[in-house]
Order: C-alpha cells, then structure tokens, then sequence
C-alpha cells in the first residue's frame, strides 16, 4: 500500500506517516506507530473505538494493521495538509483569508464538540494544536489523532513527551497545576484556545508593538487592547474581518480561563462562534498564575504522574513557548 514507504508525509511522537494508495483507488496516510507496548488485543479493541468515529470534522481511520510488535494505522489522506502550513506561513506562501480561517475553526470546533459530546463514549483529545488540523480539497478542517493518547501510552510523563513534541503552549494549566481544578475535557477548551488565538493572529499585521513583544503574553496583550473602547486595531482588514477576529478572539479568552470551570464547553463554544459578536460577554482578565496554594490533588483522570520538578521544568517551557508564539503573532 505505501509502495515502499518512500513517501513520507511528516513525523510526530507517537510514529512516522507515509502516504500510500488504496487498491481501489483512493489515497490513504499511513501512521507507523513507534515501538508499542502493551498486547495486540488492546490495540484493536482501541482500533475499533476510533474506528467506529464518523464526523465531517473528524479524520476517519480506515483500517489497521498489526504485525509482531509492528502497529499502523490508515487513515483518509488529507490533501491540503495540517494548518500549521497556513497559519505560520512565511512571506510569499499560501495565503487564506480570515473568513476562511474563521470557517475553518468553526469546524474544527464542531469536532471537538463532536468528541466530547456527540459520540458513544466520550473522547479526550490531549493534542489539539495546528498539526493535528488536516484539511481536505475543500479546506474542510478534519481534527487528526484523538484516541491516540488513551491508545499509545508511553512511560514518560505527558509534559516530558509534549515538550519533546514541542506542543506545550497548547497544554491547559492544570495539566502542571495542583489547585486549578482536575483534568477533564476542559483541557481541550484550553488547547482549542490557544489554537484560535493563533489563528486569528495569523496575519503579522496585528499591531503588537514589536520591541516589547518578547516580554508580551500575547493573550494578556489583545485583553488591553479590548480594554478602552471595545475596540480592536488590526490593519487592512475589513469591517467584516474586524468583526470575525474580534469574535475569535473573544471566544478564545473564555477557552483559555485558567480555571477549567471557567471554561465553556465545546458545545457552547460552536454556539458563541456561530452567534453574533454583540451578544458575547467580555470574559475575565486572562492570568498566567494561580493565585490560590492550597493542594488539592484532583488531578486522576490522567495515567500520566509528574513529580515536582517535572512542572516547574514545564512552565519554564511554557514561557518559552509562549513568547515564541507571540513572536509568530507579533
Ligand atoms: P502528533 O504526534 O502530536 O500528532 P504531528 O501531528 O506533527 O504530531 P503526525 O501526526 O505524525 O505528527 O503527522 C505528521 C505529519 O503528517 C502531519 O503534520 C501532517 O502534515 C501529515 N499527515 C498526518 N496525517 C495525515 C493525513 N491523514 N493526510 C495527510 N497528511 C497527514
Ligand atoms: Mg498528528
């Protein structure tokens, strides 16, 4: 099916994907998992969840293969690639407009709402960032790789393994944070957050003022910039388009609340989206830190432990990351 393996479509941390073509004429994106644990029974019973997953906005897998400790999975092909490519794309390349940026995250969070509420069992997703936003021939957003954090368990921790990935600034704070609240799929609010934050500063024309960008989170900044009338300064873009970021943007800070509590759900998330940008409610100041200390460790959902040291590492990261996302926006 994959000829060889000789065309390879990317890499990430659970395997390699290669692009392959289907006896009966599709093409398909075969995912060479790394070296699995656990037994081959599990991995079908696992299989056979994602499998039976169908949503316009959602990557359908195709089938699996299991051969020895050798594990792959095949899924549609997706022929406009992930939407890192078009957000993050330099002078020159591919250019989308805002309208269909905005359509895009209405899908992808039609998606997500899809995993949490929509289908038998509940599906956390742990990665939503640009990578795993694939797009089709019509630019249909299609959210890639759900099921794989519950399927393909690792012995490092979930912050060393993102950090390798280099994905953290989409990680929720109470993945590191004792006394936020417990992990859940308000985790994912958070990460879709971050994400449409980052869509709508696709453009280097969002007015940070640039000397001081590195010392900006970037979040915190665009609250300021609501502040005094409402209103929002980007550059040659149309009352439309003010209209679409504003919205996105709005919509994001309440993702994004530290608290996961304060977070919408998806559900909700697809209707503010959808509403009008009048009837949003400004959310709450964003914060980096919590402020409470008491520890109360909630945190069980997870597999995943983290001692100490683990966190404090991560959030030296975060701020890493964070000013480099703010430097791809700035
Ligand atoms: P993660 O491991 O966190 O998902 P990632 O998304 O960067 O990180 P992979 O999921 O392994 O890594 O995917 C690598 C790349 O392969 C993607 O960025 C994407 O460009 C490409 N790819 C993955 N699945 C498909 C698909 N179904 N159709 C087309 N391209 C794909
Ligand atoms: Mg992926």
């Amino acid at each position: 099916m994959a000829r060889g393996f000789k065309d390879k479509l990317g890499e990430g941390g659970f395997g390699t994907v290669f692009k392959g073509k289907l006896r009966s004429g599709p093409c398909v994106a075969i995912k060479m998992l790394g070296k699995s644990k656990g037994n081959g029974r599990d991995f079908i019973s696992e299989v056979a969840t994602i499998g039976r997953i169908h949503h316009l906005n959602v990557v359908q897998l195709i089938g699996f293969c299991t051969e020895g400790s050798k594990r792959a999975l095949v899924y549609e092909f997706m022929p406009n690639g992930s939407l890192d490519k078009f957000i993050f794309s330099k002078e020159g390349s591919v250019n989308i407009s805002y309208s269909q940026i905005f359509e895009i995250s209405v899908g992808v969070a039609r998606g997500i709402a899809y995993l949490h509420h929509g289908c038998e069992m509940k599906i956390l997703h742990f990665d939503i960032k640009p990578h795993n936003i694939l797009l089709d021939e019509n630019f249909t957003p299609k959210v890639s790789d759900f099921g794989l954090a519950k399927l393909y368990p690792v012995e490092n921790s979930i912050v060393t393994m993102t950090a390798a990935r280099g994905t953290i600034g989409y990680m929720a704070p109470e993945l590191f944070y004792k006394n936020i609240g417990g992990v859940s799929y308000k985790a994912d609010v958070y990460s879709f957050g971050m994400l449409l934050m980052v869509m709508a500063g696709k453009r280097k024309n969002l007015n940070a003022q640039a000397e001081h960008s590195s010392q900006l989170y970037f979040p915190l900044w665009i609250y300021d910039q609501f502040g005094h009338e409402g209103e929002i300064e980007i550059e040659d873009v149309t009352e439309e388009e003010k209209k679409i970021v504003k919205k996105m943007i709005i919509v994001a800070l309440w993702c994004i609340q530290l608290k996961p509590d304060d977070r919408p759900s998806m559900i909700k998330v697809v209707e503010m989206l959808e509403g009008d940008v009048e009837s949003l409610e400004m959310p709450p100041k964003p914060t980096l830190y919590p402020h409470e200390t008491v520890v109360d460790d909630q945190r069980t959902n997870l597999d995943q432990t983290m001692s100490s040291d683990d966190y404090t590492s991560s959030y030296d990261s975060v701020e890493r990351e964070t000013s480099s996302l703010i430097e791809n926006i700035a």
